[in-house]
């Protein structure tokens, strides 16, 4: 049974959802108003997906550890990821408005609706929590601790909002630095778009005034193996009348790791990480000893 409004300390009931989602795995949260994603399409909205929401309630962590980010081996970040650890903090979250505070709560999920679309644009939250910035190179960044996954909750629950951060976190000092004296900038230098990459831009007043990025190159990259991986090998697989060879496209190493993403390490969703592995952004929060 819902408990009326005017009787909840919002404050608290803050609190204890935010000592919740750390004790879950969030290192940072953050509150956005349902109302201001006004540039996600008509369905994508947190009212589309849970009529009368009040607040979009977003975690960010999970993100990957310091020695992650230090082996040199690609593939080994590839198939490191951890965006299910922080969804399963948002589900705990979502439990936990609707168990002890009596409001709908309903966790985003990480699938996508037709058309490959996500039910709702988690980026778009993260930043309109104020959890972290856009970039030029795609992630919403944390300030302090750079690259993050993030879980999102709509609910019914009142909490006050955050809004977005007031300073980016892109470009950092480090990058506008180099714009200003190579034109170019960490994640741009491995990835330049005129050169066979994704990203591409232009910093103006130390501001990011254009960003250019080739989604269809770098889901090329990025989703090797995953689902749209096992799609494309089993399409193939299909199509091959050489039983042999058949074989061979099954078993290979390719197919193996397709497989191994799906059912276990929940693989690159979205990034190679070649462009986060430069950034930055975050860099104290991953320098060890
Ligand atoms: S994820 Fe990889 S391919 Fe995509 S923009 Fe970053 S560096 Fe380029
Ligand atoms: S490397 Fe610099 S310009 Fe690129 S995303 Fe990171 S902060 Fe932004």
């Amino acid at each position: 049974m819902n408990a009326p409004e005017k009787s909840l300390d919002l404050k608290a009931v803050r609190a204890e959802l935010d000592a919740g989602a750390r004790k879950a795995g969030a290192a940072v949260t953050g509150v956005a108003d349902p109302a201001a994603f006004t540039e996600a399409p008509e369905g994508y909205r947190p009212t589309d997906l849970l009529p009368g929401a009040k607040a979009v309630y977003v975690l960010g962590g999970a993100a990957p550890r310091a020695a992650d980010w230090r082996n040199p081996n690609y593939q080994f970040m590839e198939t490191s990821s951890f965006s299910d650890r922080i969804f399963s903090a948002g589900t705990r979250t979502a439990r936990a408005i609707e168990d002890h505070f009596g409001y709908y709560a309903l966790c985003v999920p990480a699938g996508v609706d037709r058309g490959d679309r996500p039910f709702l644009s988690v980026a778009l939250a993260a930043e309109l929590a104020g959890c972290g910035s856009p970039s030029l190179a795609g992630p919403v960044l944390h300030p302090d601790l750079g690259f993050l996954y993030y879980s999102v909750v709509i609910t019914t629950l009142p909490l006050p909002v955050d809004g977005p951060l007031q300073v980016p976190a892109c470009p950092a000092p480090a990058c506008l630095d180099m714009w200003k004296s190579e034109g170019t900038t960490p994640c741009m230098s491995v990835c330049d778009i005129d050169n066979g990459g994704c990203i591409g831009g232009r910093i103006e007043n130390d501001r990011v005034t254009e960003r250019r990025y080739d989604r269809a190159r770098c889901r090329t990259r990025v989703e090797t193996w995953w689902i749209p991986g096992f799609q494309k090998v089993l399409e193939k697989t299909l199509d091959e009348t050489d039983k042999e060879k058949r074989k061979i496209m099954l078993y290979s190493s390719m197919f193996t790791r397709t497989l191994w993403s799906m059912t276990y390490s929940n693989a690159s969703q979205g990034q190679c990480y070649e462009c986060m592995r430069v950034c930055p952004v975050g860099e104290k929060a991953r320098t060890k000893n």
